[in-house]
């Protein structure tokens, strides 16, 4: 029966708890030969770190943070041990202490520790965990045969070089087999992290050391399965910690795993692939605290459908770019830059160079950026000053983006998704990079936005729901009514599409409502009610686009000219806009097209479908058409639906003003019902058309017959109301002239190709199609070069909280599919 190497982090033994789960963890291993890796307890590694560097900085406190250290270790004995069991591992654990204040004292008095002697410090992490775990192995005698302690520097040896630690596998081997009689059955306890060199001098893997432990041993004792058990399910799709619906990958590749941890998925380390790949032995990455889980299986061979397995970020990085005509077609000079960072011993992460030659950018980690600087001003001081290379740039604050997966290789769209990812959540990319292999695709971005960028690539290849944040403005009818219906839909819409929406402002003029996640949707009025604080609409915008969230919304349902002059300033930042407020449309032309200006230059969108015919499809309608090359020839309508219910009532029995009344009591008018009755709402609304197909309105261009009576059009509602039955003859008249003709009375707005618009009472045959309609019913009539013999229509409510709300939601869902939901 071969061997099975199971390797503890330092998060899976951190207290007495986790030791003894680990312990009924290999207990449960029925094969014969098992070995146990173990790391330091969680944080040992770097209290004994920072030990070394305060007996450095002759502060007294070392002393102290030792005696906490070995108190942690005793307690967990105590817990753990049998009496007798805790007073001998006490005892050499002291012992240890006073090794290690001697060290300690000789640091403080020459104020600098070389490198050995940090490494043998913080080696004892692992000696004393392995130790513990050991004699609790034995005290519960649950495993058969015997279980042996294993001192890691007595077997693996090593040299360290420019790659880091390169194994001496003859060494090693042989000093295995001292150790080892080859028919040995039982349980092996080893520490990780801890190794020697050649002259038996005690070193380290470099941190996160225990993982090549275990590989190592894994190929030592030509192991069948190396499990590496962690604090997570398995390796994530992303960094759980900035991505919490990351997903568990099932199964990886050698390559695939070497990629992630190098780009930064720490749960395994890189250099511990190695071994294991050379020896084809797989990998289980697993979770201590939940055992029965799957986990992730690295091999060779791995059975997996997805095409892109992760993606990682690595933060600090910095970018420098060489810069200058005089590189063109001169070889060498790519030779002469990396060998100069090299002999500065500057690590590059990422190399890119555009095919003209004229430039070559490089990430190194940000730590280095000063010298990098510096070193390649040096190589390059010649050409520098007579002018060949131009300059040499070099940028903070960067981070580096990394998409993963085998599946990349040959499968066309995959660096667009994640360029489209990245740059609809408003993510500049500085360079990018992809390895001929193409299971890596990586782009440098600045640092700030790492983690909007990460969400952002993660969603779009569905590893996670897009996420977008919500600020809603105006919660009055149409507000609320839209609050609502997306509290209804957003468990189907998580479900179902994959989909986050996420409401995280409410303001109205007076007040705002901010939520750091979101603003439960089941009883946002009670939220709102209690609480909120004065509104300002830079926090507010501020708050909605949040780093950290890839795309961010403002639904705009209030009717304020104030609130609109903002759009353009929120969609160049990279917010998208969604809306039934007519002001901005119908305002002036100028800012107009720079709305449309600054959502093309930024990428965002600007969706205003509910500003005409509430929920019904017309602005979508005329843009179909538009794009589709149809040509139009007008559009007219009845676009109010106060107006059309005022005239579809209005038979001539009652006087006009009655049914004013009567309708602005049901509250089917604005609260002046001069609003409706003047037509600008009508007007507004043909801008709206009009400028759509490219008919430069102003609002001044269109002729409208308003129903308020100039002599009513000052002064207060009251006095309206009560003087508006002195014009109930003129209407009556215009209404019997009508009538007399087989005719009705309906406000209609035109527009023709010419761009003559008009809006006003017009008398219809009794047929028209205009003259049949519901209550507040909407109805638009397009002709077009296509649609000429029989006009297109689109007929239904136009008016009303719900409906226009639908059509805001229907917005909001388009704009989310532009995104990339798949809804
Ligand atoms: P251990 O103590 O077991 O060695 P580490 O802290 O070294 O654990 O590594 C595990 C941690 O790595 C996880 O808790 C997780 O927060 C982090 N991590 C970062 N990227 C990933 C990823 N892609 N998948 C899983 N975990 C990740
Ligand atoms: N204890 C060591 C460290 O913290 C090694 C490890 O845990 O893998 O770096
Ligand atoms: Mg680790």
């Amino acid at each position: 029966m071969g061997w099975i190497v199971h390797k503890f982090g330092g998060s899976s033994v951190a207290d007495a708890e986790c030791i003894l789960r680990v312990a009924t963890i290999i207990e449960a291993e029925t094969g014969p030969r098992v070995a146990v890796v173990l790391s330091a307890c969680k944080g040992v590694t770097d209290g004994l770190l920072e030990l070394v560097a305060l007996a450095e900085q002759r502060t007294d406190t070392h002393l102290e943070r030792l005696a906490g250290i070995r108190a942690r270790h005793a307690g967990i004995a105590d817990t753990l041990l049998s009496a007798d069991g805790a007073r001998d591992y006490t005892r050499t654990l002291d012992a240890d202490c006073r090794d290690i204040s001697g060290i300690l004292q000789t640091v403080g008095l020459i104020r600098a520790a070389a490198h050995n002697i940090r490494d043998l410090v913080a080696g004892y992490g692992e000696i004393w965990s392995t130790r513990l775990y050991a004699r609790l192995l034995i005290e519960r005698a649950r495993r058969p045969g015997a279980v042996r302690w294993v001192d890691a520097r007595e077997v693996i040896v090593v040299e360290w070089g420019a790659l880091g630690p390169a194994v001496q596998w003859p060494e090693s081997e042989s000093a295995l087999a001292r150790h080892l009689p080859a028919s040995f059955e039982g349980t092996l306890v080893i520490t990780g992290f801890i190794a020697s060199n050649r002259r038996g001098i005690q070193t380290t893997l470099g941190r996160n050391g225990s993982d090549f432990s275990a590989s190592i041993f894994g190929a030592l004792l030509a192991a069948r399965e190396i499990v590496i058990w962690t604090d997570v399910d398995g390796v994530l799709s992303a960094d759980p910690r900035r991505v919490p619906d990351a997903k568990v990958i099932d199964s990886l590749s050698y390559s695939e795993a070497m990629e992630l941890a190098y780009f930064g998925a720490k749960v395994i380390h890189p250099q511990t692939m190695a071994p294991a790949i050379a020896r084809q032995i797989p990998i289980l990455i697993k979770n201590s605290f939940a055992a029965t889980k799957p986990g992730t299986l690295i091999c060779a061979h791995p059975r997996s459908a997805l095409k892109v397995k992760g993606i990682t970020t690595i933060d600090a990085v910095a970018l420098v770019n060489l810069e200058g005509a005089g590189m063109i077609g001169v070889p060498g000079t790519a030779q002469r830059l990396f060998g100069a960072l090299r002999d500065a011993g500057i690590s590059v992460i990422l190399i890119s160079q555009g095919s003209s030659e004229h430039s070559i950018c490089f990430a190194i980690p940000d730590a280095e950026a000063l010298a990098a600087g510096e070193v390649v001003q040096r190589a390059f001081d010649s050409e520098l000053r007579e002018g060949q290379i131009q300059q040499v740039e070099v940028s903070r604050e960067c981070a580096i983006l990394a998409v993963v997966g085998d599946g990349m290789a040959g499968s066309p769209g995959i660096a667009a998704k994640v360029f489209g990812a990245l740059g609809d959540a408003a993510v500049n990319i500085r360079a990018i990079a992809q390895g001929a292999s193409e299971r890596n695709i990586s782009v440098v971005i600045e640092a700030r936005h790492s983690t909007r960028a990460l969400r952002a690539v993660h969603a779009r290849f569905y590893l996670s729901p897009h996420t977008v944040s919500i600020g809603l403005i105006g919660p009055g009818l149409v507000g609320a009514a839209l609050l609502d219906q997306l509290g209804s839909q957003l468990q189907r819409l998580k479900d179902g599409a994959n989909l986050d929406l996420r409401v995280r402002g409410i303001l109205s003029s007076k007040r705002m409502l901010l939520a750091e996640g979101e603003i439960d949707l089941a009883r946002w009025r009670t939220v709102w009610q209690a609480g909120g604080r004065p509104c300002d609409l830079g926090v507010f915008a501020r708050h909605v686009h949040a780093e950290h969230l890839p795309h961010a919304v403002i639904i705009d349902c209030s009717a304020s000219e104030e609130v609109a002059r903002h759009y353009a300033d929120w969609l160049a930042a990279g917010i998208h806009v969604v809306t039934p407020n007519k002001k901005a449309n119908s305002g002036p032309l100028a800012y107009y097209a720079a709305l449309k200006d600054a959502a093309r230059s930024a990428g965002t969108h600007y969706l205003y479908e509910a500003t005409v015919g509430a929920g019904l499809p017309v602005v979508q309608t005329l843009r179909d058409l538009r794009e589709t090359g149809d040509e139009l020839r007008s559009v007219e309508g009845i676009f109010s639906g106060t107006l059309a219910y005022l005239f579809n009532v209005y038979d001539g029995r009652e006087p006009f003003s009655t049914i004013v009344r009567a309708a602005r009591q049901k509250g089917y008018t604005e609260p002046d019902p001069r609003d409706d009755l003047s037509g600008t709402d009508v007007a507004r609304k043909l801008i709206i058309l009009g400028r759509e197909v490219g008919v430069q309105l102003e609002l001044g261009d269109v002729a409208v017959e308003s129903l308020v009576p100039a002599e009513l059009a000052t002064g207060s509602v009251e006095e309206f109301m009560a003087r508006l039955p002195e014009f109930d003859a003129h209407m009556a008249a215009r209404f019997s002239e009508a009538q007399a003709q087989g005719q009705v009375l309906r406000y209609v707005g035109r527009l023709d190709a010419a761009g003559r618009a008009t809006v006003g009472l017009v008398r219809l045959d009794r047929q028209h199609a205009f003259a049949n309609i519901a209550l507040t019913d909407n109805v638009v009539r397009f002709e077009t070069r296509r649609y000429c013999d029989n006009p297109l229509i689109v007929q239904g409510p136009g008016a009303g909280p719900e409906v226009t709300a639908g059509g805001v939601f229907g917005d909001l869902l388009r704009l989310c599919a532009y995104l990339g939901t798949k809804i």
